[in-house]
């Protein structure tokens, strides 16, 4: 066993699979052609994949690339992976697949052949939207049965001719099962899913009930983010022979390496590039490479920092190899602060060999798709900056969060005035709009589910909390106290006696337009807050 396999391995359960090895096994194994690590690879039936295509799935997570095809071949699996990770589609697939074979064809009123069980009434409803959405085209039937809600129309759903899969929260369910007498028997598949919250949430008395009214010879796959004592025991009573799937270690980032995801709109991205740097150089930490999209950025940023006073040098793929070779031997001797490069030349990153690093990703509101296609990949979750107490060097890694527009702005009109008065700047600045407009058209597009989800997203606009310092966040909130501020009277009324004509004169217009003024300014606050909304979604 090599060591990769030992660190996987839990005792009770078999050895993780290699599922690329084992794809073989699959039901469907003569219609897939050599795996190319895609969903048509896993020989899932022509209804299914139309709906992943229609639900807007490109690629397979990496946990589903490792689960999928692991359940279709029938086993029993406890899956290590958190919501955000792509875990729905992992059980929802092998499900739709498995009553679609053509030897699972129901007897008449015996419809009923998968159950989902979920910790909540909210999780449960959602997975009922992935069933419904990745199940469209396969005409099968399916159900909530949920607590909170009228237990005779549920009474209703399962007499007669019962859904082919059932998402349920446990309590409710074997309410159900009891009063209705309902028999388990045809049941194919059953999907603990967020276990750890199952047991936390007390329902294991509740799971072990309804187990015990399963078939002997149906399907368990249990998901999880994490595997607690009591879930393991669980596991190992109530599964046959689980294969245990935990992403490789290949797939996590490194622990060592602090990610800072600063959102920033795409014409000031110089500007914020320019402010992280300065945050960023100290004795402590004197370099810096920063990865440009295409090699006029590269030249461009490299005129920028010249002119902002910081050293640089740069390469990309183009560069001839000797040219190359002097600009990254300065920086490896430490000549210079900063190597620019294209993504192309990237070559190693941050927090190499258990060290340390600090990684910043600038994003765009039109790059936000693809920060939440990457995010999915790495299983990682973003987080806002209200979660989080620490600022300065000591955030977390993984917080999503804006720069303060103050220092943006002031960064922004130097770079303006370069691109003005400086010609070779200025040359640069029009290649690189160039240069943009092809890398956008080249670059993958994000997938549409991430395209969807963006629109959804909200565009931060709170600091991120590495930018700003205890006393700067004080004053950034007494500046936003003093911009919300509406004085009750006006200069007129300040500090005058009652009795004074321009208090008088005040005191009547308001009486005759005082209404007028309080409309007028509702307005106002509503304008600027669709504004800002339209502003948060483009
Ligand atoms: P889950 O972890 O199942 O809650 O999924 C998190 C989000 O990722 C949901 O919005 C899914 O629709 C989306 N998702 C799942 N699998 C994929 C995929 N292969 N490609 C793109 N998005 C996906």
């Amino acid at each position: 066993m090599s060591s990769k396999d030992k660190e996987d391995h839990l005792p009770g359960f078999d050895a993780p699979e290699d599922v690329e090895n084992s794809q073989d096994e699959t039901p469907n194994n003569k219609k897939k052609k050599k795996s190319s690590g895609g969903f048509q690879s896993m020989g899932l039936s022509f209804p299914i994949l139309k709906g992943i295509t229609k639900r807007g799935y490109k690629q397979p997570t990496p946990i589903q690339r490792k689960t999928i095809p692991l359940a279709l071949t029938g086993k029993d699996v406890v899956a290590m992976a958190r919501t955000g990770s792509g875990k729905t589609a992992c059980f929802v697939l092998p499900i739709l697949e498995k009553l679609l074979a053509p030897n699972s064809k129901p007897l008449p009123g015996k419809n009923f052949r998968a159950l989902i069980l979920s910790p909540t009434r909210e999780l449960a409803l959602q997975t009922l939207r992935f069933v419904r959405e990745l199940g469209k085209f396969t005409g099968l039937s399916s159900a909530a049965i949920l607590g909170g809600e009228s237990i005779e129309q549920q009474f209703s759903v399962m007499s007669g001719t019962a859904p082919d899969i059932v998402v349920a929260t446990p309590g409710r369910f074997l309410h159900i099962c009891i009063e209705m007498s309902l028999k388990l028997d045809n049941i194919q598949v059953i999907v603990f899913d967020e276990a750890d919250r199952l047991f936390e949430l007390g329902f294991g008395e509740q799971l072990r009930e309804i187990v015990a009214r399963l078939p002997s010879s149906r399907q368990t796959l249990l998901f999880s983010a994490t595997l607690p004592k009591m879930l393991v025991e669980f596991a190992r009573a109530g599964l046959t022979d689980p294969t245990l799937v935990r992403l490789d270690v290949d797939w996590k980032l490194p622990s060592t390496l602090w990610l800072g995801w600063i959102a920033v709109r795409a014409e000031l991205k110089t500007a914020a590039l320019l402010i992280l740097l300065d945050k960023v150089l100290t004795a402590k930490t004197p370099q810096a490479v920063v990865f440009a999209a295409t090699k006029h950025h590269v030249e461009y940023l490299n005129l920028i920092l010249q002119q902002a006073g910081i050293s640089s040098t740069y390469a990309y793929s183009g560069l001839d190899p000797s040219a190359r070779k002097i600009a990254l031997g300065r920086f490896t001797n430490k000549k210079c602060s900063v190597l620019i490069v294209t993504d192309v030349a990237a070559r190693g990153r941050s927090a190499r060999a258990g060290r340390a690093g600090r990684a910043f990703s600038l994003i765009a509101p039109e790059d936000v798709a693809h920060l939440l296609d990457l995010q999915l990949f790495l299983g990682a979750e973003l987080i806002s900056p209200s979660q989080v107490k620490e600022s300065g060097s000591t955030c977390p890694s993984g917080v999503w969060g804006a720069i303060p527009t103050s220092q943006l702005e002031l960064r922004h009109q130097d770079i303006m005035a370069w691109e003005k008065n400086v010609s070779e700047i200025e040359d640069a600045a029009r290649v690189c709009g160039r240069g943009w407009q092809q890398y956008i058209k080249w670059r993958e597009p994000a997938s549409a589910e991430a395209n969807k989800r963006a629109k959804l997203t909200n565009f931060p606009v709170v600091a991120h909390p590495f930018l700003v310092d205890e006393t700067e966040s004080a004053a950034v909130d007494m500046i936003e106290k003093i911009k919300n501020y509406t004085p009750k009277g006006t200069i007129l009324e300040l500090a005058a006696k009652n009795d004074a004509p321009s208090y008088l004169a005040m005191k009547r217009k308001k009486q005759v337009h005082g209404k007028t003024v309080q409309k007028v300014r509702d307005n106002k606050k509503l304008m600027v807050s669709m504004y800002l909304y339209h502003f948060l979604l483009i």
